[in-house]
């Protein structure tokens, strides 16, 4: 590191070394979440704690019947016949419901902790709250009623949005035109069941995580930056392996970039602002881009994905429209990772389809940046779907992990 220009430092490992002891039996929980079934080798290995940690963190679960533990024959497909004790999840009776509430569209689901989905289902978002929730809460119901025989433990709420410090009520959904809404008032079906709202960034961001986590032979996605781009533009943060949702008042707020100024005096935002990052670098922006902000002259504006099969049928325009999404979120991405520190970036949602016009222009625009000046950035992209219910999902099971289980 001494021969290293003075911007040059380790960001990542920093925060990562922050990680104490006793957040680490949660940290083995999601391990195993996402890793089923795991060894408690495996497990330690990558936890860099001992093998006996492990063990006395699992007894108690194993006796409980939260985790079980058996024998699985790997390698077998080599002939070897290696047997391995493994850790998973039981699917025993508890389940979680998710809720995302979308811009166009809204999906409910459920699943266990073992990760079966047990039913999905969704219907596009009507303009009003009152009957959006009416609708939610009658799925909730009908739900619950075809799983008479399991506890419904949590039920976790995404949003597109922001979220009071409670995480009990949307304050703001821009694109929704929505203020002010109890989500816990409107959907908790009993005071036995948890309800948790978050934003669909920072719920993107946990399913993203375990998602990593699962395909990695190391590390915990401990610190990353997600940008998700569709309607809007939300950004979750990672730090030390938690979402970071702000601080004081202004929990529920840290991540929204998406109405940060990026052309003084731009287009006008729904937010009551001009010039919105999100009005240049979503994926619904690109319509807007692509007819050149003139009268349509009878041309109906194309859905994002239409652009991109435009563009990999070699239409100029569409593949312009896509490169100059990927300078303007390029330079969005360069203001936050510079005001975050985190280096590392994952982009999700529809935005990814368009990801191999989108990625040249958008790297070329971060390295023009004093980002650029820094070694080890790294820009990605995730799942261009799933993350919407599977971060309402997993904000329902985190939320069970972490406070549920009462040790
Ligand atoms: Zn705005």
């Amino acid at each position: 590191m001494n021969d290293s220009p003075v911007f040059q430092t380790n960001l990542t490992d920093n925060i990562a070394g922050t990680i104490n002891v006793a957040r680490k039996g949660n940290l083995l929980l999601r391990l195993i979440r996402a890793s089923q079934p795991i060894t408690r080798s495996e497990i330690a290995a990558r936890l860099s704690i001992d093998k006996s940690t492990v063990t006395e963190n699992v007894k108690p679960l194993i006796a409980r019947r939260i985790l079980r533990e058996e024998t699985l024959e790997t390698d077998s497909s080599k002939g070897q016949g290696r047997k391995a004790r493994v850790l998973s999840f039981t699917d025993a009776h508890d389940y979680f419901i998710g809720v995302n509430l979308g811009v166009r569209r809204s999906q409910i689901g459920a699943t266990n902790l073992s990760g079966e989905i047990l039913l999905e289902d969704d219907f596009e978002t009507p303009p009003d709250a009152k009957e959006t929730l009416a609708i939610a809460r009658e799925t909730i119901k009908k739900i619950i009623a075809e799983n008479a025989e399991r506890t419904l433990r949590v039920i976790g709420v995404s949003v597109p949005g922001l979220t009071d410090a409670e995480r009990r009520k949307l304050l703001f959904a821009p694109n929704l035109g929505w203020r002010d809404v109890d989500i816990v008032k409107a959907l908790q079906p009993s005071d036995a069941v948890n309800v948790v709202v978050e934003n669909d960034a920072t719920a993107a961001a946990m399913y993203e995580a375990r998602m990593k986590i699962r395909h990695s032979n190391d590390g915990l996605m401990s610190n990353f930056i997600l940008v998700r781009s569709g309607t809007g533009i939300g950004v979750g943060l990672v730090i030390g392996s938690e979402v970071y949702r702000g601080t004081g008042l202004g929990r529920g707020i840290a991540g929204e970039f998406g109405h940060m100024t990026i052309v003084a005096g731009g287009k006008p935002c729904v937010c009551g602002n001009r010039g919105c990052w999100e009005k240049y670098a979503s994926a619904a922006s690109a319509a807007s881009l692509y007819m050149g902000d003139r009268p349509s002259r009878g041309e109906s504006a194309p859905r994002f994905v239409e652009i991109v099969g435009k563009a990999e049928n070699g239409e100029i325009r569409a593949r312009k429209t896509l490169e100059k999404i990927g300078d303007y979120l390029g330079i969005g991405i360069a203001n936050v990772i510079m005001g975050i520190g985190i280096p590392r970036v994952i982009i999700s949602g529809r935005l990814v389809y368009g990801w191999k016009f989108i990625e040249a222009p958008l790297k070329e625009a971060i390295e023009k940046s004093i980002v650029g000046k820094l070694e080890g950035w790294s820009v990605e992209a995730g799942e261009p779907e799933g993350a919407a219910i599977g971060g309402a999902l997993e904000v329902a099971v985190e939320e069970y992990l972490a406070h549920g289980l009462n040790f």
